[in-house]
């Protein structure tokens, strides 16, 4: 009778599998998890590897020295990182302001008028319309009172406001008006000409301000005027609030950013294609090559410097010099990315286009034995690396209940999905493709603008609820709940993650559901879908998914309350059978490659 431990050291994670041989016989007893310290295949592994172990041990209360063989994965060899450029600028020249998101301005409605400053209304009595400005050095009484007190030919339809007291104002006003508030540079904000103001009632967007025609109307342009403000009404779209002023030569340009080129370099071609062309161009691309040697960004670009940082970031963990490293693959992702307007007077922020790219590096597997050595020295246990990682994963994965051969898996993790495939005669063909649950991470932080990375994690792996009372919740599927503790007086009316236990995390700034889980499901779709169909492609005997029957999915974005059925539902087009693995019938999608690295220890007939 001997114990042995099989060890899967991932990008995120690291399992532990532990069980008890007996001839032929083997009966697993624990298993183990923890975060991966290091970069996969380094050295740095080592301190989470015994974490992991350490914490399955506990589980049965044994020690290190009562292991009589550990495995560890022939590490799938890839390492996967991911980067994300612009390829669109919003920049103002002069002085036109561009509408931005004040979190109370006043009033409702639109005024147009020309700019007058609020401390020079008392000198003025012609038959005007005018929209005031507000600097920061008149406080909200003194305005309302100038305001009120204007002559009665001024028509004031409107103002700019450099404090966030808009709403303050407003309800010292005989006449209400609709009132733009914290205008950071309200010194940029020209006076003597034509402007137009825009608030949208609580719940809706600007629609006049937003549209070419509408601002036509209030300005009187002619259709070439109207042509140039294109870009004016599309930075408006989806803005609470907005002003438009009319300079003899302000202009809102959306400049596109030269991004580059990617070129793909195969054994016997190579395929470049011009980043701007978007994602969907991109993987076309790829697609042409069916062994890549490496990938190449054109040298002074974004694309070239995205490429660069990576290879430069593998180079020094693997201790190797960058020219060595060789990208392996690449996944493109369509995606925006809310930028600071260059020139904005609000600290306007515009929705500009990016792509975000996984890439992929194939690691050696020297670093694993190199790992083996140092466990064996530490542990005083014999480590072996044993088998390659996708007939582990296969092996683990066929312990579901109701799988059998021929069978192919999807392991979705963190830097790469990986597929493998096992025949009757129980042959495999695996492939690891970049990609997988750090880009859709990395898609949610960059288009929601979340300040970290770990939000984004929550993000992602969290329902959406809404505090509508301080006793109820209305859950993201429109279902409501009613609670029989009150909520915290913080979280009212807020947008949060529904945590284990009913834990209720607010998203600061973020007002809508609905826009949270447009971008979430689709960055999940982005990522797993497209790499699902890929991966799929490429193990199927023929080239077509259509010719594979069932498809288990492992690793912790398996895990995930949306992926699978994403992808469960992606591939019944193909008449696939897919779900979620249930490893050893109680680890969930969890533990396959460790379960299966424990399963190599039992004798070979
Ligand atoms: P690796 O094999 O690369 O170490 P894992 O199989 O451990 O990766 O998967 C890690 C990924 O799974 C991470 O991207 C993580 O965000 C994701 N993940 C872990 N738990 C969950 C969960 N409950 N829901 C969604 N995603 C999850
Ligand atoms: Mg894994």
């Amino acid at each position: 009778m001997r114990y042995v431990a099989g060890v899967d050291i991932g990008n995120a994670t690291t399992e532990v599998a532990i069980a008890r041989i007996e001839g032929n016989d083997i009966e697993f007893l624990a298993s183990g998890i923890g975060p991966t310290t290091g970069i996969k295949g380094t050295l740095d592994n080592i301190s989470g590897v015994f974490y992991s172990l350490r914490n399955a041990l506990d589980k049965l209360n044994m020690d290190y020295s009562d292991l009589s063989e550990v495995r560890i994965n022939e590490a799938a060899p890839v390492i996967g990182d991911v980067a994300m450029e612009t390829i669109s600028e919003t920049v103002i020249t002069e002085s036109t302001v561009i509408g931005h998101n004040p979190s109370t301005p006043g009033g409702i409605g639109i005024g147009v008028g020309t700019s007058v400053l609020v401390t020079d209304l008392p000198k003025i009595t012609d038959s005007i319309d005018v929209i005031v400005v507000v600097p920061a050095t008149v406080k909200f009484m003194e305005a309302a009172d100038l305001i009120n007190g204007a002559h009665s030919n001024v028509r004031i339809n409107g103002a700019i406001v450099q404090t966030d007291e808009g709403n303050l104002i407003n309800h010292r006003l005989d006449k209400k008006i609709p009132i733009i508030d914290e205008v950071r540079l309200i010194e940029k904000v020209p006076i003597d000409l034509t402007c137009a103001i825009e608030v949208a009632p609580i719940g809706s967007v600007v629609s006049t301000l937003s549209n070419p025609y509408g601002i036509a109307t209030l300005f009187n342009l002619s259709p070439k005027e109207t042509k140039r403000i294109v870009p004016i009404a599309r930075s408006l779209i989806g803005t609470r609030s907005g002003v438009v002023i009319k300079t003899s030569q302000g202009d809102v340009k959306e400049r596109s950013v030269k991004a580059g080129t990617i070129t793909f370099i195969g054994e016997k071609k190579s395929v470049t294609v011009d980043v701007d062309e978007g994602a969907d161009k991109i993987m076309d691309a790829i697609a042409l090559i069916p062994e890549i040697n490496d990938i190449e960004g054109e040298v002074g670009t974004n694309a070239g410097n995205m490429l660069d940082k990576v290879r430069r970031v593998m180079a020094r963990l693997t201790d190797k010099h960058p020219r060595d490293i060789k990208i392996q693959d690449l996944l493109a992702v369509d995606t925006f990315n809310p930028q600071k307007v260059k020139g904005g007077i609000a600290d306007e922020f515009s929705l500009e286009n990016a792509v975000g790219i996984a890439a992929m590096v194939r690691a050696d597997r020297l670093q694993m034995e190199m790992i083996a050595k140092e466990l064996t020295d530490k542990l005083n246990v014999p480590v072996y690396v044993g088998g390659v990682e996708a007939d582990m994963a296969i092996k683990g994965a066929l312990t579901t209940p109701g799988t059998s051969t021929p069978l192919a898996i999807l392991d979705l993790g963190a830097g790469s999905t990986d597929a493998s495939i096992i025949n009757r005669e129980g042959k495999v063909k695996l492939v690891h493709l970049a990609g997988a649950g750090n880009m859709v991470s990395l898609l949610i932080q960059s288009e929601l603008g979340l300040e970290s990375f770990d939000l984004a994690e929550d993000v992602k792996k969290y329902p959406l609820v809404l505090v509508e009372s301080l006793f109820h919740i209305r859950h993201e599927d429109g279902t409501a709940q009613f609670l029989t503790d009150s909520i915290n007086p913080n979280v009212f009316a807020k947008v949060c993650l529904y945590k284990e236990g009913g834990e209720l995390v607010p998203l600061e700034g973020i007002d809508s559901i609905e826009k949270v889980k447009k971008v979430r499901q689709n960055a999940k779709k982005k990522v797993f879908v497209t790499n699902a169909i890929r991966a799929l492609s490429m193990v199927s005997p023929t080239g077509n998914p259509k010719d594979i029957q069932f498809v288990v999915l492992v690793g912790g974005s398996a895990l995930d309350f949306e992926i699978p059925t994403q992808v469960t539902d992606a591939l019944a087009a193909y008449d696939i059978v897919a779900g979620r693995g249930n490893i050893r019938g109680t680890e969930g999608p969890r533990n396959a490659v460790a379960t299966g690295l424990a399963l190599a220890c039992l004798p070979q007939e």
